[in-house]
Protein backbone atom coordinates (compact mmCIF):
# COMPACT_ATOMS: atom_id res chain seq x y z
CA UNK A 1 0.00 0.00 0.00
CA UNK A 2 3.06 2.59 0.50
CA UNK A 3 2.90 5.15 -2.21
CA UNK A 4 6.53 4.50 -3.63
CA UNK A 5 5.39 0.47 -4.40
CA UNK A 6 2.20 1.17 -5.82
CA UNK A 7 1.70 4.81 -7.05
CA UNK A 8 -1.73 4.62 -5.89
CA UNK A 9 -1.95 8.55 -5.51
CA UNK A 10 -4.95 8.13 -2.81
CA UNK A 11 -2.54 6.98 -0.39
CA UNK A 12 0.23 10.38 -0.88
CA UNK A 13 -0.57 13.14 1.02
CA UNK A 14 2.61 14.62 0.12
CA UNK A 15 3.75 15.37 3.46
CA UNK A 16 7.38 14.92 2.62
CA UNK A 17 8.29 13.08 5.65
CA UNK A 18 10.15 10.24 3.42
CA UNK A 19 11.82 12.68 1.72
CA UNK A 20 13.03 14.24 4.82
CA UNK A 21 14.39 10.35 6.53
CA UNK A 22 16.42 9.35 3.50
CA UNK A 23 19.65 8.60 4.57
CA UNK A 24 20.64 8.19 1.07
CA UNK A 25 18.86 11.46 -0.17
CA UNK A 26 17.83 9.19 -2.46
CA UNK A 27 13.88 10.74 -2.36
CA UNK A 28 12.88 14.01 -3.94
CA UNK A 29 9.46 15.31 -4.18
CA UNK A 30 8.35 16.14 -7.69
CA UNK A 31 5.30 17.80 -9.35
CA UNK A 32 2.85 15.50 -11.34
CA UNK A 33 0.61 16.79 -14.30
CA UNK A 34 -1.97 18.63 -12.39
CA UNK A 35 0.96 20.03 -9.87
CA UNK A 36 0.96 18.28 -6.84
CA UNK A 37 4.29 16.90 -5.43
CA UNK A 38 4.65 13.23 -5.18
CA UNK A 39 8.05 11.58 -4.08
CA UNK A 40 10.36 9.74 -6.74
CA UNK A 41 13.00 7.14 -5.42
CA UNK A 42 16.27 7.19 -7.15
CA UNK A 43 16.87 3.18 -7.38
CA UNK A 44 20.33 3.22 -7.77
CA UNK A 45 21.37 4.90 -4.38
CA UNK A 46 18.22 2.98 -2.90
CA UNK A 47 19.53 0.44 0.58
CA UNK A 48 16.10 -0.54 1.09
CA UNK A 49 16.49 -0.15 4.63
CA UNK A 50 13.09 0.66 4.96
CA UNK A 51 12.89 3.85 6.88
CA UNK A 52 10.71 5.56 4.20
CA UNK A 53 7.99 3.28 4.63
CA UNK A 54 8.06 3.67 8.42
CA UNK A 55 7.27 7.08 8.76
CA UNK A 56 4.47 7.42 6.07
CA UNK A 57 1.38 8.33 7.82
CA UNK A 58 -0.82 6.80 5.18
CA UNK A 59 0.23 3.81 6.46
CA UNK A 60 1.05 4.12 9.88
CA UNK A 61 -1.42 7.11 11.19
CA UNK A 62 -2.78 4.54 13.67
CA UNK A 63 0.14 4.59 15.45
CA UNK A 64 0.06 8.13 16.92
CA UNK A 65 -3.75 8.99 17.26
CA UNK A 66 -4.69 10.19 20.77
CA UNK A 67 -6.74 7.45 22.49
CA UNK A 68 -9.92 8.31 24.64
CA UNK A 69 -8.43 8.87 28.25
CA UNK A 70 -10.62 10.58 31.25
CA UNK A 71 -11.91 13.45 30.29
CA UNK A 72 -10.29 13.46 26.55
CA UNK A 73 -10.94 14.43 23.71
CA UNK A 74 -13.38 17.16 25.00
CA UNK A 75 -14.06 20.72 22.75
CA UNK A 76 -14.47 24.58 23.67
CA UNK A 77 -15.85 27.27 21.54
CA UNK A 78 -12.88 29.64 21.42
CA UNK A 79 -13.04 33.80 20.30
CA UNK A 80 -9.09 35.32 21.34
CA UNK A 81 -10.01 38.17 23.50
CA UNK A 82 -8.11 40.68 21.44
CA UNK A 83 -10.68 41.86 18.42
CA UNK A 84 -7.94 42.89 16.08
CA UNK A 85 -6.40 39.16 16.23
CA UNK A 86 -9.82 37.72 15.45
CA UNK A 87 -10.13 40.21 12.69
CA UNK A 88 -7.05 39.24 11.12
CA UNK A 89 -7.54 35.24 11.47
CA UNK A 90 -9.25 33.25 9.67
CA UNK A 91 -11.72 31.69 12.49
CA UNK A 92 -11.38 32.58 16.24
CA UNK A 93 -7.51 33.43 16.84
CA UNK A 94 -7.17 29.98 18.37
CA UNK A 95 -3.63 29.50 16.83
CA UNK A 96 -2.43 33.15 17.83
CA UNK A 97 -3.68 31.96 21.69
CA UNK A 98 -1.81 29.10 21.36
CA UNK A 99 1.01 30.82 20.62
CA UNK A 100 1.21 33.18 23.34
CA UNK A 101 0.28 30.80 25.96
CA UNK A 102 2.89 28.15 24.84
CA UNK A 103 6.04 30.45 23.52
CA UNK A 104 6.95 32.25 26.44
CA UNK A 105 10.97 31.64 26.08
CA UNK A 106 13.33 29.37 24.04
CA UNK A 107 10.51 28.37 21.51
CA UNK A 108 9.84 28.11 17.63
CA UNK A 109 6.74 28.43 16.19
CA UNK A 110 6.24 26.70 12.68
CA UNK A 111 3.13 27.99 10.09
CA UNK A 112 2.47 28.27 6.84
CA UNK A 113 3.29 31.60 5.12
CA UNK A 114 2.96 33.40 1.94
CA UNK A 115 6.47 34.05 0.24
CA UNK A 116 7.11 37.35 -1.68
CA UNK A 117 6.66 35.12 -4.44
CA UNK A 118 2.93 34.25 -3.17
CA UNK A 119 4.03 31.03 -2.82
CA UNK A 120 2.64 29.00 0.08
CA UNK A 121 5.51 27.94 2.26
CA UNK A 122 6.22 26.36 5.82
CA UNK A 123 8.57 28.04 8.07
CA UNK A 124 9.77 29.36 11.43
CA UNK A 125 10.19 32.24 13.45
CA UNK A 126 11.69 32.91 17.12
CA UNK A 127 9.69 35.97 18.34
CA UNK A 128 5.91 36.29 18.53
CA UNK A 129 6.20 39.44 16.58
CA UNK A 130 6.44 37.59 13.53
CA UNK A 131 3.15 35.24 13.41
CA UNK A 132 0.92 37.66 11.63
CA UNK A 133 2.24 35.78 8.44
CA UNK A 134 0.81 32.66 9.34
CA UNK A 135 -2.67 34.27 10.20
CA UNK A 136 -5.10 33.42 7.80
CA UNK A 137 -6.03 30.32 5.90
CA UNK A 138 -3.99 29.29 2.59
CA UNK A 139 -5.48 27.60 0.47
CA UNK A 140 -2.78 25.66 -1.46
CA UNK A 141 -0.57 23.03 -0.09
CA UNK A 142 2.48 24.23 1.44
CA UNK A 143 5.49 23.42 0.78
CA UNK A 144 7.39 21.68 4.50
CA UNK A 145 10.69 21.53 2.66
CA UNK A 146 13.25 20.94 5.87
CA UNK A 147 10.53 21.69 8.50
CA UNK A 148 10.93 18.61 9.62
CA UNK A 149 14.33 18.32 10.12
CA UNK A 150 14.72 21.43 11.80
CA UNK A 151 12.29 21.00 14.09
CA UNK A 152 13.87 17.90 15.52
CA UNK A 153 17.35 19.98 15.34
CA UNK A 154 15.30 22.52 17.74
CA UNK A 155 14.17 19.65 19.68
CA UNK A 156 17.26 18.01 20.46
CA UNK A 157 19.11 21.61 21.44
CA UNK A 158 15.90 21.62 24.21
CA UNK A 159 13.84 24.75 22.24
CA UNK A 160 10.51 24.29 22.67
CA UNK A 161 8.64 23.91 19.26
CA UNK A 162 5.17 25.12 18.28
CA UNK A 163 4.29 23.17 14.99
CA UNK A 164 1.08 23.89 13.46
CA UNK A 165 -0.39 22.72 10.33
CA UNK A 166 -2.76 20.49 8.58
CA UNK A 167 -3.15 17.11 9.98
CA UNK A 168 -1.37 15.07 7.52
CA UNK A 169 1.80 17.74 7.94
CA UNK A 170 1.71 16.92 11.92
CA UNK A 171 1.52 13.49 11.07
CA UNK A 172 4.02 13.35 8.86
CA UNK A 173 6.39 15.38 11.78
CA UNK A 174 5.65 12.73 14.33
CA UNK A 175 6.29 10.04 12.77
CA UNK A 176 9.22 11.60 11.29
CA UNK A 177 10.73 12.27 15.03
CA UNK A 178 10.26 8.55 15.83
CA UNK A 179 9.34 9.46 19.49
CA UNK A 180 7.58 11.81 22.08
CA UNK A 181 9.74 15.50 22.49
CA UNK A 182 7.92 16.88 25.53
CA UNK A 183 8.50 20.39 24.47
CA UNK A 184 6.69 19.64 21.21
CA UNK A 185 3.60 20.90 21.13
CA UNK A 186 1.51 20.43 17.80
CA UNK A 187 -1.73 22.27 16.60
CA UNK A 188 -3.65 20.92 13.34
CA UNK A 189 -6.78 22.03 12.01
CA UNK A 190 -10.13 20.35 10.46
CA UNK A 191 -8.78 20.36 6.69
CA UNK A 192 -11.34 20.42 3.60
CA UNK A 193 -8.46 19.70 1.40
CA UNK A 194 -5.39 21.36 -0.62
CA UNK A 195 -5.02 23.17 -4.09
CA UNK A 196 -1.66 22.84 -5.01
CA UNK A 197 0.62 26.28 -6.44
CA UNK A 198 0.98 25.70 -10.12
CA UNK A 199 -2.90 25.75 -9.90
CA UNK A 200 -2.89 29.38 -7.59
CA UNK A 201 0.14 30.40 -9.74
CA UNK A 202 -1.67 30.11 -12.97
CA UNK A 203 -4.85 31.92 -10.70
CA UNK A 204 -2.59 34.57 -10.19
CA UNK A 205 -1.63 35.02 -13.51
CA UNK A 206 -5.04 35.40 -14.50
CA UNK A 207 -5.65 37.97 -11.77
CA UNK A 208 -2.50 40.00 -13.30
CA UNK A 209 -3.53 40.15 -17.35
CA UNK A 210 -7.46 40.84 -16.06
CA UNK A 211 -6.33 43.63 -13.50
CA UNK A 212 -2.93 44.54 -15.50
CA UNK A 213 -0.66 44.89 -12.84
CA UNK A 214 1.37 42.62 -10.20
CA UNK A 215 -0.47 41.14 -7.58
CA UNK A 216 2.07 41.86 -4.18
CA UNK A 217 -0.58 40.66 -1.68
CA UNK A 218 -3.00 37.95 -0.99
CA UNK A 219 -5.23 36.97 1.93
CA UNK A 220 -7.46 34.43 2.31
CA UNK A 221 -10.59 34.42 4.82
CA UNK A 222 -10.86 38.09 4.32
CA UNK A 223 -13.62 39.33 7.06
CA UNK A 224 -16.33 42.15 5.79
CA UNK A 225 -19.73 43.05 6.91
CA UNK A 226 -21.71 42.90 3.92
CA UNK A 227 -24.74 45.21 2.73
CA UNK A 228 -27.03 43.08 5.12
CA UNK A 229 -24.64 44.25 7.91
CA UNK A 230 -23.53 40.76 8.61
CA UNK A 231 -20.51 39.75 9.01
CA UNK A 232 -19.14 37.25 5.94
CA UNK A 233 -15.40 35.64 6.03
CA UNK A 234 -15.35 33.81 2.32
CA UNK A 235 -13.57 36.76 0.30
CA UNK A 236 -10.34 37.13 -0.97
CA UNK A 237 -8.54 40.67 -0.48
CA UNK A 238 -5.98 40.92 -2.98
CA UNK A 239 -3.74 44.06 -3.49
CA UNK A 240 -2.56 44.72 -7.17
CA UNK A 241 -0.03 47.22 -7.85
CA UNK A 242 -1.95 50.40 -6.46
CA UNK A 243 -5.67 49.07 -6.11
CA UNK A 244 -7.14 46.67 -3.68
CA UNK A 245 -9.81 44.36 -4.52
CA UNK A 246 -12.08 42.19 -2.21
CA UNK A 247 -14.31 39.33 -4.02
CA UNK A 248 -16.74 36.98 -2.17
CA UNK A 249 -17.37 33.16 -2.68
CA UNK A 250 -19.37 33.58 -6.00
CA UNK A 251 -17.33 36.17 -7.45
CA UNK A 252 -13.82 35.27 -6.87
CA UNK A 253 -12.81 32.03 -9.51
CA UNK A 254 -10.54 30.56 -7.09
CA UNK A 255 -13.00 30.27 -4.19
CA UNK A 256 -15.24 29.19 -6.78
CA UNK A 257 -13.87 25.96 -7.73
CA UNK A 258 -12.20 25.73 -3.48
CA UNK A 259 -15.44 25.24 -1.98
CA UNK A 260 -16.58 22.53 -3.94
CA UNK A 261 -13.86 20.20 -4.27
CA UNK A 262 -12.83 21.07 -7.81
CA UNK A 263 -8.97 20.84 -7.12
CA UNK A 264 -7.95 19.34 -4.05
CA UNK A 265 -5.12 16.81 -4.01
CA UNK A 266 -6.42 12.82 -4.89
CA UNK A 267 -5.78 12.15 -1.27
CA UNK A 268 -7.89 14.69 0.56
CA UNK A 269 -10.73 12.84 -1.15
CA UNK A 270 -9.90 9.83 0.78
CA UNK A 271 -8.49 11.83 3.93
CA UNK A 272 -7.70 10.05 6.94
CA UNK A 273 -7.62 12.63 9.18
CA UNK A 274 -11.43 13.69 8.35
CA UNK A 275 -12.53 11.81 11.59
CA UNK A 276 -12.58 12.81 15.45
CA UNK A 277 -9.46 10.62 16.10
CA UNK A 278 -6.96 13.56 15.69
CA UNK A 279 -2.28 13.40 15.82
CA UNK A 280 -2.17 16.46 17.70
CA UNK A 281 -2.41 18.62 20.82
CA UNK A 282 -5.26 20.63 19.88
CA UNK A 283 -7.39 20.98 16.62
CA UNK A 284 -8.65 24.54 15.41
CA UNK A 285 -11.39 24.72 13.14
CA UNK A 286 -14.32 26.91 12.35
CA UNK A 287 -17.34 26.69 14.42
CA UNK A 288 -20.19 25.68 12.24
CA UNK A 289 -23.88 25.36 14.01
CA UNK A 290 -22.08 27.56 16.94
CA UNK A 291 -25.55 30.03 16.73
CA UNK A 292 -27.52 26.81 18.31
CA UNK A 293 -25.50 26.90 21.25
CA UNK A 294 -25.34 30.64 21.23
CA UNK A 295 -27.91 32.42 19.40
CA UNK A 296 -25.70 35.82 19.62
CA UNK A 297 -22.46 34.54 18.13
CA UNK A 298 -21.72 34.43 14.11
CA UNK A 299 -19.21 32.34 13.09
CA UNK A 300 -18.11 34.65 10.49
CA UNK A 301 -16.92 36.84 12.61
CA UNK A 302 -14.65 34.85 13.93
CA UNK A 303 -15.49 31.54 16.21
CA UNK A 304 -13.51 28.96 16.82
CA UNK A 305 -14.50 25.63 17.75
CA UNK A 306 -11.03 24.19 19.94
CA UNK A 307 -10.44 20.43 20.63
CA UNK A 308 -8.01 19.23 23.70
CA UNK A 309 -6.98 15.97 22.49
CA UNK A 310 -3.68 15.32 24.58
CA UNK A 311 -3.38 15.59 28.33
CA UNK A 312 -0.60 18.19 27.24
CA UNK A 313 -3.39 20.39 24.99
CA UNK A 314 -5.18 19.75 28.11
CA UNK A 315 -2.52 21.44 30.82
CA UNK A 316 -2.41 24.67 27.99
CA UNK A 317 -6.17 25.46 29.18
CA UNK A 318 -5.73 27.51 32.65
CA UNK A 319 -2.87 29.74 30.17
CA UNK A 320 -5.47 29.70 27.30
CA UNK A 321 -8.44 30.69 29.05
CA UNK A 322 -6.70 34.31 29.92
CA UNK A 323 -6.48 34.86 26.39
CA UNK A 324 -9.99 33.79 25.06
CA UNK A 325 -13.27 33.50 25.87
CA UNK A 326 -13.38 29.75 25.99
CA UNK A 327 -16.73 27.72 26.63
CA UNK A 328 -17.18 24.11 27.08
CA UNK A 329 -19.38 22.42 24.83
CA UNK A 330 -20.62 18.95 24.11
CA UNK A 331 -18.07 17.84 21.83
CA UNK A 332 -20.52 15.30 19.79
CA UNK A 333 -22.48 18.19 18.63
CA UNK A 334 -19.02 19.81 17.43
CA UNK A 335 -18.15 16.65 15.67
CA UNK A 336 -21.42 16.45 13.99
CA UNK A 337 -21.86 20.12 12.93
CA UNK A 338 -17.96 20.04 10.83
CA UNK A 339 -18.18 18.04 7.96
CA UNK A 340 -14.39 17.29 7.78
CA UNK A 341 -15.12 15.73 11.23
CA UNK A 342 -17.16 13.47 9.97
CA UNK A 343 -16.06 12.32 6.79
CA UNK A 344 -13.36 13.67 3.68
CA UNK A 345 -14.98 16.17 1.16
CA UNK A 346 -16.23 14.58 -1.72
CA UNK A 347 -14.69 14.72 -5.20
CA UNK A 348 -16.21 16.96 -7.77
CA UNK A 349 -17.31 15.34 -10.92
CA UNK A 350 -15.53 17.95 -12.62
CA UNK A 351 -12.20 17.68 -11.33
CA UNK A 352 -10.75 15.39 -14.29
CA UNK A 353 -12.27 17.92 -17.17
CA UNK A 354 -10.72 20.85 -14.89
CA UNK A 355 -7.46 19.36 -15.03
CA UNK A 356 -7.44 18.82 -18.63
CA UNK A 357 -8.43 22.30 -19.93
CA UNK A 358 -6.11 23.88 -17.19
CA UNK A 359 -3.61 21.85 -18.83
CA UNK A 360 -4.38 23.71 -22.45
CA UNK A 361 -6.57 26.87 -21.15
CA UNK A 362 -6.67 29.71 -18.42
CA UNK A 363 -7.13 29.39 -15.21
CA UNK A 364 -10.71 31.28 -15.38
CA UNK A 365 -11.80 29.26 -18.36
CA UNK A 366 -11.07 26.38 -16.74
CA UNK A 367 -13.11 27.05 -13.83
CA UNK A 368 -16.08 28.90 -16.03
CA UNK A 369 -16.52 25.95 -17.73
CA UNK A 370 -16.42 23.63 -14.62
CA UNK A 371 -18.48 25.55 -12.50
CA UNK A 372 -20.60 28.44 -14.06
CA UNK A 373 -21.13 31.51 -12.18
CA UNK A 374 -24.57 31.05 -10.03
CA UNK A 375 -27.26 32.33 -12.15
CA UNK A 376 -28.51 35.68 -11.34
CA UNK A 377 -31.77 34.90 -9.49
CA UNK A 378 -29.31 32.58 -6.70
CA UNK A 379 -27.23 35.75 -6.62
CA UNK A 380 -29.77 37.87 -5.93
CA UNK A 381 -31.31 35.31 -3.49
CA UNK A 382 -28.17 35.40 -2.12
CA UNK A 383 -28.22 38.58 -1.26
CA UNK A 384 -31.56 38.88 0.48
CA UNK A 385 -32.04 35.93 2.23
CA UNK A 386 -31.35 35.88 6.03
CA UNK A 387 -27.91 33.67 7.29
CA UNK A 388 -30.65 30.95 8.74
CA UNK A 389 -32.58 30.38 5.46
CA UNK A 390 -29.79 29.65 3.49
CA UNK A 391 -27.58 27.76 5.03
CA UNK A 392 -31.11 25.68 6.01
CA UNK A 393 -30.93 25.41 2.05
CA UNK A 394 -27.31 24.78 1.48
CA UNK A 395 -27.62 21.61 3.84
CA UNK A 396 -30.97 20.68 1.78
CA UNK A 397 -29.18 20.81 -1.60
CA UNK A 398 -25.84 19.62 -0.29
CA UNK A 399 -26.44 17.91 3.42
CA UNK A 400 -22.58 19.63 3.96
CA UNK A 401 -21.04 22.16 5.59
CA UNK A 402 -17.75 22.73 5.95
CA UNK A 403 -15.41 25.79 5.37
C1 LIG B 1 -6.49 24.39 3.62
C2 LIG B 1 -7.38 24.63 4.81
C3 LIG B 1 -8.64 24.03 4.86
C4 LIG B 1 -9.46 24.21 5.98
N1 LIG B 1 -10.68 23.58 6.00
C5 LIG B 1 -11.48 23.71 7.10
C6 LIG B 1 -12.75 23.06 7.17
O1 LIG B 1 -13.16 22.39 6.23
N2 LIG B 1 -13.49 23.19 8.31
C7 LIG B 1 -13.06 23.93 9.36
O2 LIG B 1 -13.77 24.01 10.37
N3 LIG B 1 -11.86 24.57 9.33
C8 LIG B 1 -11.07 24.48 8.23
N4 LIG B 1 -9.85 25.12 8.19
C9 LIG B 1 -9.35 25.77 9.43
C10 LIG B 1 -9.95 27.10 9.79
O3 LIG B 1 -10.47 27.81 8.72
C11 LIG B 1 -8.92 27.99 10.47
O4 LIG B 1 -7.77 28.07 9.68
C12 LIG B 1 -8.52 27.44 11.79
O5 LIG B 1 -9.67 27.30 12.61
C13 LIG B 1 -7.54 28.36 12.48
O6 LIG B 1 -8.11 29.59 12.65
P1 LIG B 1 -7.45 30.66 13.62
O7 LIG B 1 -8.25 31.90 13.54
O8 LIG B 1 -7.24 30.07 14.96
O9 LIG B 1 -5.99 30.76 13.00
P2 LIG B 1 -5.23 31.82 12.16
O10 LIG B 1 -4.68 32.87 13.08
O11 LIG B 1 -5.94 32.27 10.97
O12 LIG B 1 -3.94 30.92 11.76
C14 LIG B 1 -3.91 30.07 10.65
C15 LIG B 1 -3.22 28.79 11.04
O13 LIG B 1 -3.37 27.88 9.96
C16 LIG B 1 -2.09 27.48 9.48
N5 LIG B 1 -2.21 27.40 8.03
C17 LIG B 1 -2.73 28.34 7.19
N6 LIG B 1 -2.69 27.89 5.93
C18 LIG B 1 -2.11 26.67 5.96
C19 LIG B 1 -1.74 25.74 4.95
N7 LIG B 1 -1.95 25.95 3.66
N8 LIG B 1 -1.15 24.60 5.35
C20 LIG B 1 -0.89 24.36 6.66
N9 LIG B 1 -1.23 25.21 7.65
C21 LIG B 1 -1.82 26.35 7.29
C22 LIG B 1 -1.11 28.54 9.94
O14 LIG B 1 0.18 28.01 10.06
C23 LIG B 1 -1.73 28.93 11.28
O15 LIG B 1 -1.34 28.01 12.26
C24 LIG B 1 -9.02 25.00 7.06
C25 LIG B 1 -7.78 25.65 6.99
C26 LIG B 1 -6.95 25.46 5.88
C27 LIG B 1 -5.59 26.13 5.84
S1 LIG C 1 14.41 2.38 1.57
FE1 LIG C 1 15.85 3.71 2.69
S2 LIG C 1 17.34 4.33 1.15
FE2 LIG C 1 15.62 3.50 0.04
S3 LIG C 1 14.37 5.26 -0.45
FE3 LIG C 1 13.59 4.45 1.47
S4 LIG C 1 14.67 5.57 3.05
FE4 LIG C 1 15.78 5.91 1.14
S1 LIG D 1 5.67 9.78 3.65
FE1 LIG D 1 4.28 11.38 2.93
S2 LIG D 1 5.13 12.02 0.94
FE2 LIG D 1 6.06 10.04 1.45
S3 LIG D 1 4.73 8.50 0.47
FE3 LIG D 1 3.99 8.75 2.56
S4 LIG D 1 2.38 10.31 2.41
FE4 LIG D 1 3.60 10.43 0.51
S1 LIG E 1 -7.63 17.01 3.43
FE1 LIG E 1 -6.45 15.47 4.55
S2 LIG E 1 -4.93 14.72 3.08
FE2 LIG E 1 -5.71 16.67 2.29
S3 LIG E 1 -4.27 18.21 3.07
FE3 LIG E 1 -5.98 18.09 4.50
S4 LIG E 1 -5.27 16.63 6.05
FE4 LIG E 1 -3.96 16.36 4.27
Amino acid sequence: MFYLDTGNKDMCCGCGACESICPTKCITMVADEEGFLYPKKQDDLCTDCGLCESVCPSIHKEKIDYKESGNLPKAFMAINKDEAIVHNSASGGVFSAVANAYCKDNFVIFGAQFDDQLRVIHSHVHSLDEIDKYRKSKYVQSDINDSYKKAEEYLKSGKRVLFTGTPCQIAGLRLYLKKEYEHLFCVDLVCHGVPNQKIFDKYIQYLENKYKGKVTDFTFRHKIINKQDKWNSRNVKIRISERELIMNANEDKYLRGFHPGLYYRPSCYKCKYANPKRISDLTMADFWGVEKLFPEKDVHKGISALIVNSVKGNKLLSDLNQIMELNEVDFDYVIQSNAQLNRPAKINPKREQFFDLLNENRFDLAVDRCIPRPSIIRRIASKVLPTSTKDFIKKLVFKEEGE
